[in-house]
């Protein structure tokens, strides 16, 4: 059964070895926590996300992303999130409750199903959530999903908003895995106005958990970070972010900004993006621009929102609410 249910991924009403009175009394014990609320297709059906509900009612989504030469899943950490990042959907619905370990691992072994017969190779925790909050539930589906699964521990990625303790936690781990830091400004004046953690843990202290992680792990971080317009796009914030990745050898994701409901401002234009792309190289920084797949869905960076009570009331960032956003 371990091996039908966890290494080939099957579900339990297809493992016939096991007699069927068996099967029937499992499945009535330990019914599956996600039921399928919706699927949407985009990227000509290499993207999926998928709306689930948990048992007590809570609602998550997961996203699969079908590369040639990789599948990612994509899974959240939590229903909601408490950090109320003002450019995030999941930031302006607000936190129901922690996922277990099982219901972050059922998303994986569900997207594992729909991949078939194509391999999971990544895992981001890139969904719903703070994965560094649940930090016992997240450190238990990494080992899992590395020691049990045998997925590599590279292909693994942890993306937080900074919560530096608790980076600091996971380099002692002995678990390699990709750590991708959510930092999108690198003063901490403009960085406190879009991630409200950081007023917690100011970019000094975020950059030393950084130096640990780096220390202890051997492995580099990247940063992400989302182009607003006129917010960190400017030469000043490509200077800044230069001054902080390179010391640091840290790669840059650049990823266009996602149009989410509580969040008046825009994102950079595809030319801007370029031309900062270009900055940064030129200051000697590694960087990336991340591909938006599932933008039409909104399943891309940080549109995950099934849940929608408690929603903020948008927000606009100094002057420059965009004249057409209504
Ligand atoms: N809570 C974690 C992981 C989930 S968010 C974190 O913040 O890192 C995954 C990524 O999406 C983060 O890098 C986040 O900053 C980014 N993101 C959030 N809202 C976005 C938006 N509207 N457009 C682009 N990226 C966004
Ligand atoms: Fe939470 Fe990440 Fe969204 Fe911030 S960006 S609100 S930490 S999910």
């Amino acid at each position: 059964m371990w091996r039908g249910l966890w290494e080939e991924g099957r579900d339990l009403s297809e493992l016939t070895s096991v007699p069927r009175s068996l099967r029937d009394e499992l499945t009535h014990s330990f019914p599956p926590s996600l039921t399928v609320l919706s699927s949407v297709e985009s990227d000509r059906g290499s993207t999926v996300k998928w709306a689930f509900r948990l048992p007590d009612g809570a609602t998550v989504e997961t996203v699969l992303m079908v590369y040639a030469d990789r599948v990612t899943v994509c899974v959240s950490s939590q229903a909601g999130c408490a950090m109320g990042c003002t450019f995030c959907a999941t930031g302006q619905a607000g936190f129901t409750r922690h996922l277990t370990a099982g219901e972050v691992l059922e998303q994986v072994m569900f997207a594992v199903r729909a991949a078939a017969p194509r391999r999971v190779s990544n895992v981001v925790f890139m969904g719903m959530g703070e994965p560094l909050a649940n930090y016992a539930v997240t450190s238990e589906v990494l080992r899992r999903l590395h020691h049990d699964r045998g997925m590599s521990a590279r292909h693994l990625t942890v993306s937080t908003v900074g919560v530096a303790p608790a980076i600091e936690r996971l380099a002692r781990e002995g678990l390699p895995v990709t750590l991708a830091v959510s930092l999108h400004a690198a003063n901490d004046e403009t960085r406190s106005e879009l991630v409200p953690l950081n007023r917690r843990y100011p970019i000094a202290r975020l950059r030393e958990a950084c130096e640990t992680w780096i220390d202890v792990t051997g492995r580099r971080v990247s940063f992400e970070w989302a182009l607003i317009d006129g917010v960190n796009d400017t030469d000043r914030s490509a200077d800044e972010l230069a001054a902080l990745a390179r010391p640091l050898r840290a790669h840059v994701n650049l990823i266009p900004l996602n149009p989410t409901p509580g969040f008046l401002v825009r994102g950079s234009t595809r030319e801007r993006v370029r031309e900062f792309r270009d900055e940064l190289r030129d200051r000697g920084v590694a960087v990336s621009v991340r591909d938006t797949r599932g933008r039409s869905i909104a399943a891309a960076c940080g549109q995950l929102a099934y849940v929608t009570e408690g929603r903020r009331r948008p927000v606009t960032l100094g002057a420059r609410r965009t004249p057409d956003s209504d």
